[in-house]
């Protein structure tokens, strides 16, 4: 190349003016020492905390104890390729979560990184993990419903869009039942759905994202996963990383429902890092800010005002208890974050009331401001008639002489026992609910045998499908039972009822 004089001193001229003497000088720290997914690194001097930190091999870290001369930070990953004297590099982020519509249908780590096997996920933003939750005046009262499909909670414990509802209860107690089923039920209501999966069993999430696949809702679902083999910091994250990805959704005026499964498991992971990095141990050996774990994690589920957007985030945690005993550290605190708790018993579990909802102690502190009409019109009965009815139960277990009054009580009683019963993934709609559960509580269901009720419940909504189409639509047009849908109502479960019991005769 042949340049002239001149535009050689042009070249010269340009590189002087834009020379600049400041030296880019990048912090970075060295491993001092590293184990049971922990390292301390010497240097460092600018970290913040929660900052992301990028070791070699591409294994990356978060900086959690932020210590005079050292920086504890917990390995997101696989620790055993790190050597002490290796280099750490801050990224000057705190830990992202990748987010996104393509986010929907597929299974990702906590980092969010796809373990589904389809592919990479394409997004164009990202959230940090941890973020402030809403304020106060961001936020609005709960005030629309969030169906689940579950005539025992819809009826007596419902759920509002932006409420936080914990579902608390012995292992095996039908927990996760009650989560998925709240999925499978808003299949076209326009909600997304994370399920965050924290410590279980590989088995169990494969499973479970194989039932949603199968019902149609992974169309609308994203499963962030940390298994029982994540290391610990995985399993710490990953419910903040789902709520991360929810929250883009919420801030875009969508409505999200988010499940954490569980947060008792999310303790204990928690609980593993911190006396690894030497935190002081309290109450049962959790470190002093567990309860800010939970708090700061549920308070981001909201209603947002309508000048954000109005879109919610509803949230519900699970916990997972020993021996049924809520007075336990963990319960308390998640049961005092929460708006609600619903307790489920394995006593009621294995006597085959399922869902095994204890009535007495279960509550929803918001919900019933949400509850649609037509079902506050049918369910307010409903907790009163079950309380007498275990009252009486437990009276009339020491005598077989009872007077024909208490009788027909404890019948009623047993009856709407059994229709609150319901099998797995057999979510039902507004109407449906509303219709056989004001058959039970007017006492016309009383004389069906308990065995028979699955058998009474399905055949009456075809029946009522069929020849009264008009009572369901009513109910969904208008949201409340009217006069006239009423009496038609009543007229079809008295023919249907004749019907159904002469034939079963
Ligand atoms: P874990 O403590 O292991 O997480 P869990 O409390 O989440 O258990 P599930 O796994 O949901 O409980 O349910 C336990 C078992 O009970 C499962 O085999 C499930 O199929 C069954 N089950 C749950 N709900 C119902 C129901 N309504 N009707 C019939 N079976 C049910
Ligand atoms: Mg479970």
């Amino acid at each position: 190349m042949n340049l002239k004089p001149d535009e050689i001193s042009t070249l010269i001229k340009n590189e002087i003016e834009n020379y600049s003497n400041e030296l880019d000088v990048s912090d970075f720290g060295r491993v001092m020492q590293v184990g049971d997914g922990i390292a301390r690194i010497y240097g460092l001097r600018n970290c913040m905390s929660g900052e992301l930190l990028k070791f070699p091999h591409d294994v990356y870290g978060m900086a959690m104890n932020l210590e005079e001369d050292n920086v504890g930070a917990v390995i997101l990953g696989d620790d055993y390729t790190i050597g002490e004297g290796d280099i750490v590099k801050p990224t000057g982020t705190v830990v992202q979560m990748p987010v996104g519509e393509n986010m929907i249908g597929r299974v990702v780590d906590a980092l969010g990184r796809p373990i589904d096997g389809k592919g990479p996920v394409e997004t164009e933003e990202s959230r940090p993990v941890e973020c402030p939750a809403p304020g106060v005046l961001d936020r609005q009262p709960v005030t629309e419903p969030m169906q689940t499909g579950i005539k025992a909670i819809d009826s007596m414990v419902p759920i509002g869009k932006g409420q936080r509802e914990l579902i608390i209860g012995d292992r095996q107690t039908g927990k996760t039942a009650l989560a998925v089923d709240t999925i499978l039920n808003q299949k076209g209501k326009n909600m997304i759905c994370i399920y965050v999966a924290i410590g279980q069993k590989q088995s169990t999430v494969a499973q479970l994202v194989q039932t949603l696949t199968d019902r149609g809702a992974m169309k609308y679902t994203t499963v962030v996963s940390a298994t029982a083999s994540a290391a610990a910091p995985m399993q710490y994250i990953a419910p903040y990383a789902g709520c991360a990805l929810g929250e883009y959704f919420m801030y875009g005026g969508k409505d999200v429902l988010i499940i954490y499964d569980d947060l008792s498991k999310h303790a204990v992971a928690y609980r593993a890092m911190s006396l690894l990095l030497k935190r002081p141990p309290g109450r049962e050996a959790y470190p002093g800010d567990v309860f800010y774990l939970h708090s700061r994690l549920l308070e981001r589920a909201a209603r947002l005002s309508d000048e954000l957007g109005g879109g919610s985030m509803t949230a519900i945690p699970l916990i997972e208890t020993q021996a049924g005993d809520i007075s336990a550290y963990i319960p308390t605190n998640v049961i005092s974050i929460t708006d609600g708790q619903i307790f489920l018993e394995s006593d009621l579990f294995f006597s085959g009331q399922r869902p095994a909802i204890n009535a007495g102690i279960s509550v929803s502190r918001v919900g019933g401001k949400a509850q649609t009409k037509a079902m506050k019109q049918v369910s307010s009965q409903i907790k009163l008639i079950l309380s007498q009815y275990r009252e009486l139960q437990s009276f009339a277990q020491f005598g077989s002489d009872v007077d024909p009054a208490t009788k027909k009580r404890l019948a009623h009683g047993a009856a709407l026992m059994a229709v609150l019963r319901q099998r797995q993934y057999q979510p039902l709609d507004l109407a449906d609910q509303v219709m056989i559960l004001y058959a039970a509580v007017h006492n016309m269901v009383d004389d069906v045998p308990a065995d028979r009720m699955p058998q009474f419940e399905e055949a009456f909504r075809t029946y009522m499908t069929e020849r009264y189409p008009e009572v369901r639509h009513s109910i969904e047009d208008t949201g409340e039972l009217t006069k006239d849908t009423e009496e038609l109502l009543v007229k079809g479960i008295r023919a249907f009822r004749k019907q159904f019991l002469s034939f079963n005769q």
